[in-house]
């Protein structure tokens, strides 16, 4: 109990994705996962100061909008990708503003998926820990990345055990999960006769799959997110002319969730190993039920016949069946799981866990 009171006068300091500011969408589910650990950790008694690209904005925190040019989503790199940074980055911007204020701080906690604060990690003297928000993607990262849990305890966190086995460190890893502040999304028990399906609009998401199962089971499907890929998104509009989708765009969460709440379910479709799916979460706590690939984050939070359905991977069909048989799933049950594991209060006694971990092994 000590341990915990001491450890909430920390200063923290946070360094957000460079991909794009905080809201725009451009960095998914970890734009989310980062405001949500500033709200809780901040209203724990924790002081929160965000480094971020010029434009965040942040409820509970300061934050300090840092200019630059941002960088390629790395989803969209292959295996032998070498790292790329693009003059005048924003990431090196930030963390040259991280390294000249790290006195003030007691932890820097790096929530970028790039290589450079991998690599600056040891020339810190303030401790550095580091959110990884995807899986393995490229060789370059994967080796930095195994540095740090080499040469330090418990300074890689990830969202699941899925994750954290697509690298060769994976016993090195801290599990962090994920979780909401469940009062920004409303339970709705009676939804319409949609579907929803909700996320970056980029080809690891199998936007595509979802669209052919509305088209199959003549269900509108309502598309809601940041589209990165537009070639992709066209050509799925040519190959589905008939589907009755609606796109409505990149939401915030208030909006975002009022739609959500009313769909018969989510579909989640990915083709990669998704490293959570803060979507999934959110539809649960407004009693949604999802119907996911059984592959990656989903997979663990799925519960397969109560929640949701967890279907074979890359099978319309399975999809299908799933929309077909979802008066199974009692929307209640999803609220209740939503409750119990992913709350705003059990996401912040996790990360305060490892950060207790991390900085005891300093
Ligand atoms: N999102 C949103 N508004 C929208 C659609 C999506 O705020 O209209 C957010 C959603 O809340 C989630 C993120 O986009 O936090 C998608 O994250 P997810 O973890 O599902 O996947 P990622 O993009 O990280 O691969």
């Amino acid at each position: 109990m000590s341990a915990v009171i001491e450890q909430s006068s920390l200063r923290l300091l946070f360094v957000s994705t460079p991909v794009g500011s905080l809201g725009s969408g451009e960095g998914g589910g970890v734009e989310l996962t980062l405001l949500n650990t500033v709200q809780v950790l901040a209203g724990r008694g924790y002081r929160v100061t965000v480094l971020a690209p010029l434009g965040s904005e942040v409820p509970n925190a300061q934050v300090i909008g840092v200019e630059g040019q941002g960088q390629v989503p790395a989803q969209t790199q292959t295996r032998i990708t070498p790292i790329v940074m693009p003059p005048q980055s924003v990431l090196a911007n930030l963390w040259q503003c991280a390294h000249a204020m790290q006195s003030d701080y007691d932890l820097i906690v790096n929530f970028a998926y790039d290589w450079l604060p991998f690599f600056l990690t040891p020339f810190f003297h303030t401790p550095v820990a580091h959110l990884v928000s995807m899986g393995s993607l490229t060789d370059a990262m994967d080796a930095a990345i195994a540095a740090v849990a080499h040469r330090y305890p418990a300074r890689i966190g990830v969202y699941t055990r899925t994750q954290a086995e697509t690298f060769a460190f994976a016993d090195r890893c801290v599990l962090l999960g994920s979780g909401l502040d469940l009062s920004r999304y409303d339970f709705c028990e009676t939804p319409d006769a949609g579907l929803a399906w909700l996320g970056r609009i980029s080809p690891e998401k199998g936007l595509e799959d979802a669209v052919a199962a509305a088209e199959a089971t003549e269900l509108p499907l309502k598309i809601l997110g940041r589209i990165q890929d537009s070639d992709y998104f066209e050509q799925i509009q040519r190959q589905f002319p008939q589907a009755p989708i609606e796109y409505l765009g990149f939401l915030p969460t208030a909006e975002m969730q009022a739609v959500l709440r009313r769909c018969r379910a989510l579909l989640v479709t990915s083709r990669w190993v998704e490293a959570f799916g803060n979507v999934l979460i959110e539809a649960l706590a407004c009693g949604v039920p999802v119907i996911a690939y059984r592959r990656g984050g989903p997979a663990e939070i799925v519960r397969h016949g109560e929640t949701g359905w967890l279907v074979e991977p890359d099978s319309v069909a399975g999809l299908i069946k799933g929309i077909q048989t979802l008066s199974h799933i009692d929307r209640w049950a999803c609220r209740s799981q939503a409750e119990a594991e992913f709350s705003l209060e059990a996401l912040g006694d996790r990360t305060e866990a490892w950060f207790t971990t991390l900085l005891h092994h300093k």
